[in-house]
């Protein structure tokens, strides 16, 4: 049975240097803990090198974007020869946050294309603006989805994972998150898709991931109670002792 999965998006943070060494130091004490599962760290470009040496025995190193396109000269862009370079083994793709920025599903299909070729693995991010009782979202995830995954076929389709992130619920706390039938209703749905996309084996073999407001108290419901297979998690993976809550629950999954 695969291990379950848990990554860490940093985003722009933490703030500075030598607090990001004060988050691995304190990581670093349950690298035991966290062997038991697939940890996958993507800090802002400038930590690589730090997150990749200090957590060479329990976390691999992700990026939170990677470029449509492998060759040229880009300005501000970096390559995934450079992401490689660092041991980059998972890319964060179509955040809702980029997506606010502009990110079209048509980048999103390019760059899942770029990151393949890449033998970087694609994490694609999909999830709804809003949720409506009447279940309009939910065509909006299939559009979503489809777009996203346009031009991939089945056996590039297998070495993607999915993290099912609604905008809504980023950035909050645990009480305003996803509950776990709501998540469980939207799995169910994603997986459907991806079953009509590639067949049902394909579609089993695509780990779905969670990821909006996900803390400690609500990890481990989230886990038990739906068929993730991990999380994606922004501000509890900034402090070690949330970071380490989560970690636990994903282990403690019957
Ligand atoms: C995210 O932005 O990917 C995320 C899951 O954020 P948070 O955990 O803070 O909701």
């Amino acid at each position: 049975m695969a291990k379950p999965i848990l990554v860490a998006n940093w985003k722009n943070r933490p703030g500075s240097l030598s607090e990001a060494k004060a988050l691995l130091k304190n990581l670093s004490k349950k690298s035991r803990l966290y062997k038991n599962l697939s940890v996958f760290i993507a800090p802002p470009a400038p930590y690589f090198d730090l997150v990749s040496t200090r957590t060479k025995n329990f976390a691999k190193l992700a990026s939170q974007d990677i470029p449509p396109l492998s060759q040229g000269t880009f300005t501000g862009m970096i390559t995934p020869e450079i992401l490689k370079s660092f041991g980059v083994r998972l890319a964060i793709i179509g955040h809702s946050e980029r997506r606010l920025l502009g990110e079209t599903s048509t980048d999103v299909s390019e760059k899942i294309k770029t990151a393949l070729r890449s033998g970087i693995a694609p994490l694609v991010c999909i999830g709804e603006k809003n949720r409506d009782a009447d279940g309009e979202h939910f065509e909006f995830l299939r559009d979503e989805l489809k777009k996203s995954l346009a031009g991939l076929n089945a056996r590039s389709a297998r070495e993607i994972l999915i993290a099912y992130e609604p905008a809504w619920a980023i950035g909050k706390g645990a009480k305003d998150a996803l509950i776990p039938s709501e998540l469980t209703q939207s799995v169910i749905f994603l997986k459907k898709q991806l079953a009509d996309l590639y067949g049902r084996s394909v579609a089993e073999s695509i780990p779905i991931l969670y990821g909006g407001s996900v803390e400690g108290e609500n990890a481990g419901s989230l886990m038990r109670e739906t068929y993730i297979r991990g999380f994606l998690v922004g501000h509890a993976s900034l402090s070690a002792g949330s970071f380490e809550e989560i970690a636990e629950s994903l282990i403690s999954k019957p």
